[in-house]
């Protein structure tokens, strides 16, 4: 763990937002990976709640919920943070961090992306402002390459540091890159998937997938 001694500004806080419809071993290892490449003792994994910017999920915040739970079983360091999944009306990310930020003062706090939706920075509600509150961390993410829309691309030119130590000396407002192992699973290939009335085997963790097959989730209507 990173100690206070080693980072004046005390420990970072990380995240990993997402819609986990449902959860799988992309966001699981990248997350788990993510955090012992940043030396951080944990992660917390972040369902949204109402996502502004995406689909209604299928399975419901309960549903997404206990996926969540029993994927943990097999990474002990990963932890739920449900506060999106308890606010009433649309989750914005921006509203998240802020209240992260006022909660837990002083600690830098690292939101971490896969490179996909870093792509789609500039469809966040004010999104100008998440530097305000957090360090970006982007993920490598199989069939993804950097490609923001211009004033994002400024913006985060000018904040990427190569050197997560020296980011994570200060609180707020830089962008670092992490190549992290590639697992070329998604949530919409997994469903697929199952629709198709196959086992999405290998992609999830075994106790998600029975979770997932015992509450008949993702099958055509
Ligand atoms: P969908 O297929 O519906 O887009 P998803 O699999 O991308 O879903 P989300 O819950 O939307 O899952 O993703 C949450 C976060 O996890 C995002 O930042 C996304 O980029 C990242 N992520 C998801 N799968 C992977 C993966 N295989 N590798 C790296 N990052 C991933």
């Amino acid at each position: 763990m990173m100690s206070n001694s080693s980072h004046p500004v005390g420990e970072p806080l990380a995240i990993f937002g997402g819609t986990f419809d449902p959860v799988h071993y992309g966001h699981l290892r990248c997350a788990e990976e993510a955090r012992v490449q940043l030396g951080l003792e944990k992660m917390y994994l972040l369902p949204s709640g109402t996502p502004p910017h995406r689909n209604v999920p299928q399975a419901s915040t309960p549903q997404r919920l206990a996926m969540l739970r029993l994927a943990l079983g097999e990474f002990p360091n990963l932890e739920i943070d449900d506060r999106e999944t308890r606010r009433n009306g649309p989750s914005y990310m921006v509203d998240t961090l802020h209240e992260l930020h006022t909660e837990f003062r002083g600690r830098p706090i690292l939101l971490l992306l896969g490179q996909d939706v870093a792509n789609d920075l500039h469809t966040w509600h004010e999104w100008e402002r998440l530097f305000d509150f957090a360090h970006i961390v982007v993920l490598t993410r199989p069939g993804s390459v950097a490609e923001y829309r211009q004033d994002v691309a400024k913006k985060i030119d000018r904040r990427t540091c190569i050197d997560a130590q020296k980011l994570l000396d200060s609180q707020a407002g830089g962008v670092l890159y992490l190549a992290v192992t590639s697992v070329d699973v998604s949530a919409t290939m997994i469903k697929s998937i199952i629709r198709l009335g196959r086992a999405p085997a290998l992609m999830m963790p075994r106790a998600v997938w029975n979770y997932i097959s015992e509450n008949h989730l993702y099958l055509p209507v």
